[in-house]
């Protein structure tokens, strides 16, 4: 007997041990989830939606796709300092496939059970594979003032800091494309980076109180801090020199063969590091008096973060190398109407 419907839900995604707890105060099983907020508390709530052939090959590992699906929510949690409660899964599924939905659904709990996230709810149809999280998060409320961290707090003279690791997601593409040759095991590491991101929660929690503004960086470092430009009314000059240690490929590469440095031209990590995408780490402000509290709280949540320019009152964004003289930039980061 084929699975139904709410036999697959049943069986892939109501956990009858979760019970509801905290602010979670009904999870799946009636028309409506319901989450009780803590008082002096705000819900964060972002969706995000993942297409095949759009935003991963069709022929992903399904419990690397689980991840993802949630990182990619949770990510957007971290950036506005939120910690996550619960989520809802909409899932549009081509057939019923069980050994898919069990590796799905296992790397898609491992990663919600690691930041103590619920699954409360969802909705589950026929189609072209699909999936939908939106994600609930806690915001402390201070003095009347949300303790979200926003794009649209950034001041001329702040110090811009991105978190981990930029750009291996874009090489291991690129790997896949054809258009650079990685070896094996490096490769490995760039494509974890792509399969398994990791949202920066902790560092996001951390951060609370100090940046100034912040984003996740998923289209694209330069695009993103294009929103936070907007949103904040300055502009930014980066140092591109610092671009290639971001690549966590290159740091391995460089440790194991000092002398000998062949993979991408100096063109081609600039271009994976400043508009790669899919990276899913944390971009951000902070005044320059906070540069020891940012290395704390980096430090904190062992998360490295790396300063790569400032803000600067001047509209427009500004490419600059180690001597100060002007990068030409023509990176552009996705679009998903233009590219
Ligand atoms: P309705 O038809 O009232 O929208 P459904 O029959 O679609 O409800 O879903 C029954 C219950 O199962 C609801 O509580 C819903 O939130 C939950 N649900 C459906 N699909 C999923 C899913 N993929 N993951 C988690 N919960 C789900
Ligand atoms: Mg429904």
């Amino acid at each position: 007997m084929p699975l139904g419907e709410f036999g697959l839900i049943e069986r892939y995604f109501q956990r009858p041990h979760v019970p509801a707890a905290g602010v979670v105060a009904l999870g799946i099983g009636d028309d409506c989830a319901l989450l009780t907020p803590r008082t002096g508390t705000q819900i964060a709530v972002s969706s995000d939606m993942l297409v095949a052939g759009r935003h991963f090959f069709p022929d992903v590992n399904p419990a690397h796709l689980g991840h993802k699906a949630l990182a990619v929510n949770l990510s957007d949690l971290a950036a506005c300092g939120a910690k996550p409660l619960a989520f809802t899964l909409a899932l549009a599924l081509p057939q019923v496939d069980e050994p898919w939905l069990e590796a799905f659904s296992s790397g898609m709990f491992a990663l919600a059970d690691a930041h103590g996230c619920s699954l409360i709810g969802g909705d589950t149809t026929q189609g072209p594979l699909n999936i939908c999280i939106t994600v609930f998060g806690e915001v402390p409320v201070v003095d009347g003032t949300s303790q979200a961290l926003l794009r649209s707090g950034a001041r001329a003279g702040d110090d811009l800091y991105v978190s981990g690791r930029v750009g291996d997601a874009r090489l291991a593409l690129e790997v896949r494309r054809g258009t650079v040759h990685l070896d094996e095991a490096l490769l490995r590491v760039a494509q974890l980076r792509m399969d398994q991101p990791t949202p920066r929660v902790a560092l996001g929690l951390a951060l609370r109180g100090m940046a100034s503004a912040a984003i996740d960086v998923s289209d694209g470092l330069l695009g993103d801090l294009g929103h936070i430009l907007k949103a904040s009314h300055c502009g930014a000059t980066i140092d591109t020199s610092v671009a290639p240690e971001l690549i966590a490929v290159n740091s391995i590469f460089k440790r194991a063969n000092a002398d000998f440095y062949a993979f991408p031209t100096l063109e081609q990590q600039l271009q994976y590091v400043l508009a790669g995408g899919d990276d899913y780490e944390l971009l951000f402000t902070a005044p320059q008096l906070a540069r020891d509290a940012v290395q704390t709280a980096a430090q904190a949540s062992n998360t490295p973060v790396t300063r790569i320019g400032r803000i600067d009152s001047e509209a427009g964004l500004r490419l600059v190398d180690a001597k100060g003289n002007t990068v030409a930039n023509d990176f552009r980061s996705f679009d998903h109407f233009a590219d």
